[in-house]
């Protein structure tokens, strides 16, 4: 987006009730639309096919904090009904945290964190050497990243990268994770976007197949990221936020339809190896679209991290979806925060009505409960896990 449009946008949003008092703004007057137009800015439909501009200046979006008065029975549930694997984790233990991790994992029903962040090489090796010799080794786990960030990729490194994560499994890594820049910034050695569908990368799928650990990809961003910011865009707050989310501003100019179809072109390429599609493959708001997904690739699970907003949204279409593929979906979290875990098992579980969510740049709704039947929240809670990733500990349950 231009400067010029960063700053009419800022205007529009800040000062929509000055320009709503300038003359002829229409305050307190009525201002006919045709069908189908939108109010001008600064204005409300108060009728059909009348806009209205409010009397008091308008707050932004981000101080206007409506609290709901809907008086209905809610249910928090500040501890999961059956225990869980957060497959999806960025947190591992180290001397001075493992104590209250595993208070907080008790009082969670987190029975297994799984750390992405495992790194490669020396790193991983300290990491699983740590928890395998604390009290707590079937507790935590690890999956290694790529070699070097998969950056400068030339002919010859797939081979490498593979050879590096035999050697990560066997010094204790339970799955590869696959972070989002790969595929969408990285650029290979030639200056050129580094596609997850590279050719070159196939030995790295190929290994992580024979050696029956899950690849877990994170691919693209919410779609809205990929579009300008304007006042339809149901992402503004997260973009107006975060400049590194902006992928409108991506330099490699790629679009969201092509991040997905260079990922599913792998999907489909490597039928041997399981992939865990991070974030539900961000098609939690078009469930339909990961329907789709998961009948084209049996290979591919999805997990639910930081997409909590568009289950609670959609309660009814979200519930029949974990019922039809309820052995496709893992628990997953990403942000390692225990007050925020709870929301997860109180949208999973109950059956509440119009409750608040934790973080208002994801979403400016409240959520509802899908009620998920036991037989389904254990096997999106560990069972699918379990199946996925051999090297969690499998005994206990
Ligand atoms: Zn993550």
């Amino acid at each position: 987006m231009s400067r010029a449009a960063v700053v009419w946008l800022t205007a529009a949003l800040a000062v929509s009730a000055a320009a709503a008092q300038a003359p002829g703004g229409g305050r307190g007057r009525a201002i006919p639309v045709k069908p189908g137009e939108e109010c001008p800015s600064g204005t409300t439909l108060v009728r059909v096919g009348q806009c209205q501009a409010p009397e008091w200046p308008a707050p932004s979006i981000v101080d206007y904090r409506p609290k709901s008065t809907l008086v209905v029975d809610g249910h928090p549930v500040p501890r999961a009904k059956f225990p869980v694997v957060d497959i999806h984790s960025h947190t591992g233990p180290t001397p001075q945290s493992i104590d209250r991790l595993i208070r907080e994992m008790d009082a969670l029903n987190i029975r297994v964190l799984n750390n992405l962040s495992g790194g490669f090489g020396a790193e991983l090796e300290q990491r699983v050497s740590f928890i395998r010799s604390s009290k707590y080794a079937d507790r935590f786990t690890v999956f290694a990243t790529g070699l070097d960030g998969f950056r400068d990729v030339e002919p010859g490194f797939g081979r490498k990268a593979a050879a590096q994560l035999e050697a990560d499994v066997r010094h204790g890594a339970i799955g590869f994770k696959i972070f989002k820049p790969t595929g969408m910034d990285t650029l290979r050695k030639d200056g050129t976007r580094l596609k997850i569908n590279d050719p070159e990368l196939a030995p790295i799928w190929e290994t992580a197949g024979r050696l029956d650990i899950p690849v877990i990809i994170h691919t693209a961003e919410p779609q809205e990221f990929f579009k300008e910011p304007d006042l339809h865009n149901e992402r503004w707050l997260e973009l107006a936020l975060f400049p590194d989310r902006r992928q409108f501003l991506n330099p490699n100019k790629v679009t969201f339809e092509q991040l997905m179809t260079e990922r599913n072109d792998l999907f489909g390429k490597h039928p041997k190896t399981r992939f865990i599609a991070a974030h539900f493959g961000w098609h939690a708001n078009n469930l339909a679209l990961a329907g789709r997904l998961l009948d084209e690739h049996p290979n591919v699970v999805v997990e639910l991290a930081a997409i909590l907003y568009d289950l609670g949204r959609q309660p009814r279409a979200a519930y029949d979806f974990f019922v039809k593929y309820q052995d496709r979906v893992l628990f997953g979290k990403d942000t390692y925060a225990p007050a925020e875990f709870p929301y997860y098992w109180r949208v999973l579980e109950t059956t509440d009505e119009y409750f608040d969510y934790y973080r208002d740049y994801h979403a400016f709704w409240n959520l509802y409960g899908m009620g998920l039947p036991d037989g389904v929240l254990r096997k999106v809670y560990y069972q699918n896990a379990l199946r996925v990733t051999p090297g969690l500990p499998q005994t206990g349950w």
